[in-house]
């Protein structure tokens, strides 16, 4: 049988637990080749006090948020990280065709079935979470390989208002009805949390983000925004149902 392949795509160190972590430790563990594409060092996260000299000097930090997300890809099971070296907080209009060209390279590379990012909203409405949403969208559009793209989102329902002051606005997540994917992961909470938890210059986000998390239920929620040669049976439980 060929071998099942998810190509995600994401802005920044942590992202790819934050976001669908669990989802992640899960395919890993069935044995599906996971790799990672993070479009930034994330240069702009805050760092905690004893990284504190390296955070003002700006010259580490990248370092430091690149070997933690190196950390958590291993804790998850990701078996390739790729940094796309662009600038935390520079994912502007003038960049996108240069993001591009380098997802698309990826994609027909790699030949990953299904291709997995942040929704339109970006999630948290972080601007480079947009960018690489919209980029990661025209890149499956530009390509044939893959057979399904997701949008990784937020129900609705989650809507957590303690957020609201970090992010300014923070997108009010998705109706249930637009919801066509949900992947349960119970039995890898514990796996997120520890992948979660190696990003220690995010400590304060990790933290306030647990907080949310430990009482929500344990399931990442899609969108199937695009597919093809695929069987699609809505709603779905399985990234790779019907390929
Ligand atoms: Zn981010």
């Amino acid at each position: 049988m060929k071998t099942k392949k998810l190509l995600v795509v994401v802005a920044h160190p942590d992202d790819e637990v934050f976001g669908p972590g669990g989802s992640i430790a899960k395919y890993s563990s069935l044995g599906v080749e996971i790799h990672l594409l993070c479009a930034t060092h994330g240069e702009s996260g805050q760092s905690v006090k004893n990284n504190q000299k390296e955070y003002k000097s700006g010259k580490t930090i990248h370092l430091i948020r690149e070997k933690e997300l190196l950390k958590s890809a291993e804790i998850l099971g990701i078996k390739k990280v790729e940094f796309l070296d662009f600038i935390d907080g520079y994912l502007s209009n003038a960049i996108y065709h240069k993001l591009a060209g380098k997802i698309i390279r990826k994609i027909k590379s790699f030949k990953p079935q299904v291709i997995m990012t942040m929704d339109r909203s970006g999630i948290s409405g972080h601007l480079d979470h947009i960018a690489v949403s919209l980029v990661t969208t025209y890149s499956y559009l530009k390509t044939a390989e893959a057979q399904k793209l997701y949008y990784l989102c937020l129900p609705k329902a989650w809507y957590d208002e303690r957020k609201l002051d970090y992010f300014i606005y923070f997108p009010e997540g998705v109706d249930d009805d637009k919801i066509t994917t949900r992947i349960q992961f119970p039995d890898f909470w514990e796996i997120k949390k520890k992948a979660m938890k190696a990003h220690k210059s995010q400590i304060k986000d990790v933290r306030n983000l647990l907080q949310s998390f430990e009482n929500w239920p344990k399931i990442d929620n899609y969108i199937l925004q695009y597919h093809r040669r695929a069987k699609v049976e809505i709603p779905e439980n399985d990234l790779f149902s019907g390929i």
